[in-house]
């Protein structure tokens, strides 16, 4: 646990930018350190890890909860039923589930699509042209709350090639008229502030290595 990290991110950052602690692999006794000073947004990529915290921390009523990880069609009620944003909606097909399943169990998660910007066989997400396309026909889903736009980089780029593709998923989402880019890790975060960033992700450089 690297609560120093914690406090001195916290300082720097602007205010319109918010953070979403990652406590994926770390367990829910971190995850009260870190609640007991301010945060309560956590983020999780594994839906049957984060339901086993989440019902050790029932009683901590201001924690936020936060999917990020690859979604699983058969998953996706239980996601709608459990947390409050969905980050990591990757195409219109899960999207119009999510849609459909929220109107069902009366719910209204708050949504940011991923957006895939470079091509990187590991990871999904929108191309911004099939999301152009769509965006008529997602404007319309009822029971979701858009916010955003979420991406993640690919490893390995510099600094000056991270923050220009996170200014292609500022620029989108500004001509979306979206508020939030969720978007910045641990190693890259300074730089998704400097390119709009409203919601950084980070994991390690605040709760220490996993180990994966
Ligand atoms: C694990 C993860 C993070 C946090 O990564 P760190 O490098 O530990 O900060 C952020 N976003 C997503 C989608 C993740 O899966």
């Amino acid at each position: 646990m690297e609560i120093s990290n914690y406090l001195q991110i916290k300082k720097e950052l602007p205010l319109n930018v918010n953070l979403l602690a990652v406590s994926k692999g770390f367990g829910s006794q971190d995850i009260k350190i870190i609640n007991d000073k301010g945060q309560n947004d956590f983020g999780e990529s594994r839906f049957q890890e984060a339901i086993e915290k989440k019902l050790l921390l029932k009683d901590f009523k201001d924690i936020k909860w936060h999917f990020i990880g690859r979604i699983q069609s058969n998953k996706i009620r239980k996601i709608v039923q459990n947390f409050d944003y969905i980050h990591s909606v990757d195409s219109y097909e899960k999207l119009l589930k999510i849609s459909n399943i929220a109107f069902e169990e009366h719910k209204n998660p708050l949504i940011m699509l991923q957006v895939k910007l470079m091509d990187d066989p590991s990871k999904g997400g929108f191309n911004p042209k099939d999301l152009l396309g769509k965006w008529d026909e997602i404007k319309q889903l009822k029971s979701i709350k858009i916010k955003g736009l979420m991406t993640i980089n690919p490893k390995g780029l510099n600094s000056t090639q991270n923050i220009k593709l996170f200014k292609e998923c500022r620029n989108l989402a500004n001509s979306l008229k979206l508020h939030d880019c969720s978007m910045g890790m641990s190693q890259d975060w300074k730089e998704a502030v400097e390119a709009g960033s409203t919601w950084l992700r980070l994991g390690s450089i605040i709760f220490g290595n996993r180990s994966y």
